[in-house]
């Protein structure tokens, strides 16, 4: 147990946590390259037709745009016959010029007038050998094979759309496809986005280390008597503060809404001699933060946690650590769930752990990977997810511990340094 009390720590850079330097972080156009060349690579061996990316993660990951979401399309079409074309609304083109891809000529930018209809433009791209923007007046390499000639090619060369393309336009895209199938990008940038770069990592990590201050400062700071919504309300302002763009959730879960695992944060005000589940994140320069941290408000009375709420948070917390513990290339996924899970219920709070262990995280804050029976996938190195173990006795009190973990080469490479233990605070 770690003992927080009154506003000494309440300053930002007193919390023990890093505090590097963020002037390096970022994707460089070099990786833009390789992600565009390693999806292109993958949709030779597949031998499918093209993917058709619409704005979303995967078109943040293979380009850097991070468009708006429009009723107008905006599509990245790459296929293996042309350079990477992104069609996008004529009002868009400014901003989508200034993506890394685009400014370092990686893609080129194809605008549709405002009266079109850009959907009618798509098979052209599909088929195009327009000459790269790279190499001015060249054809570029030809990769035309017949189709089902590569090992492990579809018997059908498909078109594969991103998982959050509209069905709006997947429907239209049919349309102009007679006979075309269609399958999923994510059969081809599944396994390349899970697998985190170190300028990925690097992100994540400045992501986790700005959570960690967050929950530090507002276990320092004043809780007895607030309403939770205005322990959020901190909590996504201090997100803010330490360069969040976006602060997407602030769990605050006081007394017997610890026991909700995504409670919505209410006007309940918070009391002493009871837990709360602080469960925070955001998003980092495109990059997921997501941290939780069980709190025990004593006030000045000094309430602190009964013998079975103890007892509770050690098992809990040596759930969590030896989850994290077996976490290691090679390990498969529900494995990871299986060791927190097996010591969770041998203590008798089987029944109390009622989520997945875990989820990827990355330029979402749930994405693949899945830490959950069932995922027999096995982890690779780069990897990055939470662990995330609780116990809820409903009605009653519940704990949650959560860190971002990254599967490093030799095991785990854990993001969070927010001290673990039950953080005992005076909350005044
Ligand atoms: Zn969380
Ligand atoms: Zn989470």
């Amino acid at each position: 147990m770690r003992a927080m009390t009154g506003s000494a720590a309440h300053e930002r850079g007193a919390t023990g946590v890093t505090q590097g330097s963020t002037a390096e972080l970022g994707i460089p156009p070099a990786r833009f390259a390789a992600r565009l060349g390693a999806a292109r690579e993958a949709l030779s061996r597949t031998g499918d037709l093209a993917l058709l990316v619409g704005v979303g993660a995967d078109l943040r990951w293979l380009t850097g745009y991070d468009a708006m979401n429009l009723e107008r399309l905006t599509l990245l079409v790459l296929s293996t016959a042309d350079a990477p074309a992104l069609l996008v609304p004529r009002l868009e083109v400014p901003r989508a010029a200034l993506a890394p891809a685009a400014a370092a000529g990686l893609v080129r930018v194809v605008p549709w007038e405002e009266t079109a209809d850009p959907v009618a433009l798509v098979p052209a791209l599909v088929a195009s050998r327009a000459p790269s923007p790279a190499a001015p007046g060249s054809t570029g390499p030809r990769h035309d094979r017949p189709a089902g000639s590569a090992p492990g090619a579809t018997a059908v060369p498909r078109l594969l759309v991103s998982e959050r393309l509209w069905a709006s336009f997947v429907l239209r895209l049919q349309a102009v496809f007679p006979g075309t199938p269609f399958g999923l990008a994510s059969d081809v940038l599944r396994p390349l986005r899970m697998a985190k770069d170190a300028d990925e990592i690097a992100l994540l990590r400045a992501a986790a280390h700005a959570a960690d201050r967050v929950v530090l400062a507002i276990a320092a700071g004043r809780l007895l008597g607030r309403p939770e919504a205005d322990v959020a309300r901190e909590v996504r302002e201090r997100l803010l503060d330490e360069g969040h763009e976006t602060a997407a959730f602030a769990i605050v879960g006081s007394g017997p809404h610890s026991a909700s695992p995504h409670h919505e944060a209410s006007d309940r005000r918070i009391a002493a001699g009871e837990p709360i589940v602080l469960d925070i994140g955001g998003s980092y320069r495109g990059y997921g933060s997501d941290i939780t941290r069980t709190l025990w408000v004593t006030g000045e009375e000094g309430l602190g946690p009964d013998e079975a709420f103890q007892r509770l948070y050690e098992v809990l917390r040596r759930a969590q650590a030896a989850a994290t513990a077996a976490v290691r290339p090679g390990v498969a996924a529900e494995r990871i769930d299986a060791v927190g899970r097996a010591i969770i219920a041998a203590a008798g709070y089987g029944a109390a752990f009622i989520h997945r262990i875990g989820h990827g995280i990355g330029l979402e804050g749930h994405e693949d990977p899945y830490l959950v029976a069932g995922n027999a996938e096995p982890l690779r190195a780069g990897y990055a997810f939470s662990v995330e173990p609780g116990i809820y006795l409903e009605g009653r009190y519940g704990a949650r511990i959560e860190d971002i973990v990254v599967c490093g080469a030799d095991g785990p490479d854990v993001l969070n340094e927010a001290p673990r233990e039950l953080l005992v605070v005076r909350g005044t």
